[in-house]
């Protein structure tokens, strides 16, 4: 059976515009008719670190808050659950939803925040790599999944939506473990397929309003593309946005993943597009992205390549030694040393773990400048 993905634009988060899209998503797709009157419906936002809604960094609160009156509407009861980068604790999880603006959007919508921060490890029978896993609680026990993520570029593997989101339903210091257990994109990617084929959300809403370029997941800048977009299928949604947002979804190792299980469709040929078709808005691609010229090459050349083209990490100007970087760091390479953190290049796997958290944006990507692009 063809997918079908619903697409809208807004050109910004205010008014009661945003609740009258998601409504229009929620009809178009039939939403309405799989959310009972009592179910508990845990909303999966993308809050990778405590950061204001117009860094563009985190699922705007308004938006979160117009899928979770849409739920409501339908007798659902809205559990906001998530997992950010560091540490997964309640006192940290009170933190991130107060600085992420969800504390008061739940207060004023009657919405309830996990931070509980309970996890349970599970076994992902069908995974291709990480068959061994912990996931957050209530997206166990919850009846409905509604996945909502951010759409952004991302140093490792080149986009991030609907299916990369669902890897903060990981707990906190174990997603570094899981990059530990896969340092190469290409496994990284498969590993991330894994969780979210298991979790299966039966909903995904994508937050593009305020997207971000550049350097995401979280040290790229803000493009108000005012995009969005909707699908039971996760991977169907991506597919979508990823070629909405200039990437070609094949190259991207995580969509090709997909395809090739036959969880989603190659093109967005093959999926019936609802709501209002957009016109592609090519976005800057990450700098540590994309080493994809290297399968090209002759095999006996492609381990050097890789190793002079892969970028590295580097501590810039700013660095404050909070540790938030060294905390995350699935290897221990990094250790902070006169208030200043240091890298050990011979322990990275140049995950990027320590680019995406640091609060300061202090952590550069560096790669030679025969290999800029
Ligand atoms: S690089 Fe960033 S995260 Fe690491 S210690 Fe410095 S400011 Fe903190
Ligand atoms: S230093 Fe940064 S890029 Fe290297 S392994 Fe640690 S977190 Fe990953």
């Amino acid at each position: 059976m063809r997918e079908r993905v619903w697409l809208g634009q807004r050109p910004g988060y205010q008014g009661e515009g945003l609740f009258e899209k998601i409504n229009e998503a929620f009809e178009a797709l039939g939403v309405y008719d799989e959310i009972k009157p009592g179910m508990t419906v845990v909303l999966k936002p993308n809050l990778i670190q405590r950061s204001k809604p117009q860094a563009a960094i985190c699922t705007h609160p308004l938006f979160t808050a117009a899928v979770g009156r849409c739920v409501k509407r339908a007798g659902g009861r809205v559990l906001i659950a998530e997992s950010p980068g560091g540490p997964y604790t309640p006192a940290v999880m009170k933190a991130i939803f107060k600085g992420c603006g969800y504390t008061d959007m739940a207060e004023a919508n009657g919405f309830a925040l996990y931070t509980e921060c309970r996890s349970r490890e599970v076994s992902l029978p069908q995974a291709q790599r990480c068959r061994q896993v912990s996931i957050l609680e209530p997206f166990l026990s919850g009846d409905f999944i509604i996945n909502l993520p951010k759409l952004k570029t991302h140093g490792m593997v080149g986009y991030s939506g609907a299916v990369k989101n669902m890897f903060g339903a990981v707990p906190g210091l174990q997603k570094p473990e899981v990059h530990c257990r896969f340092p190469e994109k290409e496994d990284f990617s498969k590993a991330l397929v894994d969780i979210c084929a298991f979790l299966s959300p039966q909903l995904s809403v994508m937050d593009g309003i305020w997207a971000m370029e550049g350097d995401g997941p979280t040290g790229g800048t803000r493009r108000e593309a005012g995009l969005m977009g909707a699908s039971f299928s996760p991977y169907a949604l991506d597919v979508c946005m990823a070629e909405l947002a200039g990437f070609a979804a094949q190259p991207l190792p995580m969509l090709a993943e997909c395809a090739q299980r036959g969880l989603g469709p190659k093109t967005t040929e093959e999926i019936d597009l609802l709501g209002s078709p957009q016109e592609p808005v090519r976005f800057r691609k990450a700098r540590a992205a994309s080493t994809d010229f290297i399968d090209k090459l002759p095999g006996p050349l492609r381990p050097a390549a890789k190793r002079w083209s892969t970028p590295w990490p580097k501590i810039g100007k700013g660095c404050i030694g909070c540790g938030k970087c060294a905390e995350s760091c699935p290897k221990k390479a990094i250790g902070i040393r006169e208030g200043r953190a240091e890298i050990d290049y011979s322990a990275c796997i140049r995950c990027f773990c320590c680019h995406e958290m640091c609060p300061k944006h202090v952590v550069g990507v560096r790669r030679l400048g025969l290999f800029r692009w």
